[in-house]
């Protein structure tokens, strides 16, 4: 399903070594989003010379656009130490009241799918980021005492795909919200560029634009294509990827010139035989597909109406012309369009 997906734009655990190579580490190494970049610059600039934490930040986005990458940048350029957790991972208060009493001062707190944090989890944080306070209750019944802690000035890093799901008490105590989008074509040209130099392969100019029409304008699936191509081109004896190389493992990895694969076809097509092009509710078309909702959601629909395959309407989904055009399909009368 999904996850196993060439193209998913999740991390997999193939990815781990893999994306730590090629991550980059600074700023300026970074590919791209150069409003983010330049208003990051400033803030970290400030807070080095005022000697103090950076104000909580929070990146938002599509998975695999460079949130985890930035926080680790952050704390480099920083020159501070990076705690990595994530919101389903905190499952007690005492777990986040270990993290935080760990960490030193100006150090970066990442949390990534914050949005999937408790509630009461969530209260825990609220002191702490505002007045680096950890409130601890000691003993149970009317003996009970309140016990508050102080806490080193750190900086919280939150990572979330899902803005809309993140309360706003947690929302308005970040001083800085960044929404990541996807990547212009020619920056993960770009990034194809940069990651194949890393690891030493030869990619002519045209393989790398191929790679990256594919790469659903996302630098985790560009990487992963590149690893697929150059495992592809390795088997067939071949040093340089060429068109002809990379056409080849494309194919066979069944993603098409506009980097739609068997998957996202799956969904156009059951909205288009089964449902005569829509409004069909998401539900119908998980079910119909085998899978989840939240999937489709957060993965496949966003690419779909960025290509202008899919269109939300009140009423549901529906395939546009150009899904039934790319998929060989007649396109039905003009009046039954969106
Ligand atoms: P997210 O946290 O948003 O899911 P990551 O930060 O883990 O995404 O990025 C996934 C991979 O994509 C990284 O390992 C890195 O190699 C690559 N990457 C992300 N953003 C960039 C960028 N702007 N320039 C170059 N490579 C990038």
């Amino acid at each position: 399903m999904s996850e196993n997906r060439v193209i998913t734009p999740k991390e997999k655990e193939e990815d781990q070594g893999f994306d730590l190579t090629l991550r980059p580490r600074s700023l300026d190494e970074f590919i791209g989003q150069g409003q983010i970049k330049a208003n990051l610059k400033i803030f970290l600039e400030a807070a080095r010379q005022r000697g103090e934490a950076l104000e909580h930040v929070l990146f938002y986005g599509a998975p695999g656009l460079g949130k985890t990458t930035l926080s680790h940048i952050i704390a480099r350029e920083m020159g501070v130490n990076i705690k990595v957790t994530s919101g389903p991972a905190i499952e007690k208060a005492g777990d986040l009241a270990a993290i935080l009493t760990n960490l030193d001062k100006g150090d970066v707190l990442f949390i990534d799918e914050i949005h999937r944090l408790n509630r009461n989890i969530e209260e825990i944080l609220y002191p702490a980021m505002e007045d680096y306070g950890l409130d601890i209750i000691i003993g149970k019944g009317p003996s009970a005492r309140t016990l508050k802690l102080e806490l080193p000035h750190f900086t919280l890093v939150g990572a979330t795909t899902r803005l809309s799901l993140l309360s706003s008490p947690l929302r308005d105590r970040f001083g800085n919200i960044f929404r990541i989008d996807f990547y212009k074509p020619e920056e993960i040209h770009q990034v194809v560029g940069r990651s194949a130099k890393i690891l030493g392969v030869d990619v002519d100019e045209e393989a790398a634009g191929e790679i990256a029409k594919r790469a659903r304008y996302t630098p985790r699936i560009a990487n992963r294509l590149l690893k697929r191509v150059r495992d592809f081109a390795q088997v067939k004896g071949k040093n340089r990827i060429d068109r002809e190389v990379c056409a080849g493992s494309l194919a066979m990895l069944n993603i098409d010139e506009l980097g739609l694969d068997e998957i996202d076809r799956r969904v156009l097509k059951v909205i288009i035989e089964k449902y005569n092009g829509g409004p069909v509710g998401l539900g119908t078309i998980a079910a119909a597909t085998n899978e989840e909702v939240e999937t489709i959601e957060e993965i496949y629909e966003p690419f779909l109406l960025q290509q202008g395959f899919l269109m939300r309407t009140p009423r549901g989904r529906t395939a546009t012309r150009s899904a039934y055009e790319h998929l060989g399909y007649k396109p039905p009368e003009e009046d039954k369009l969106f």
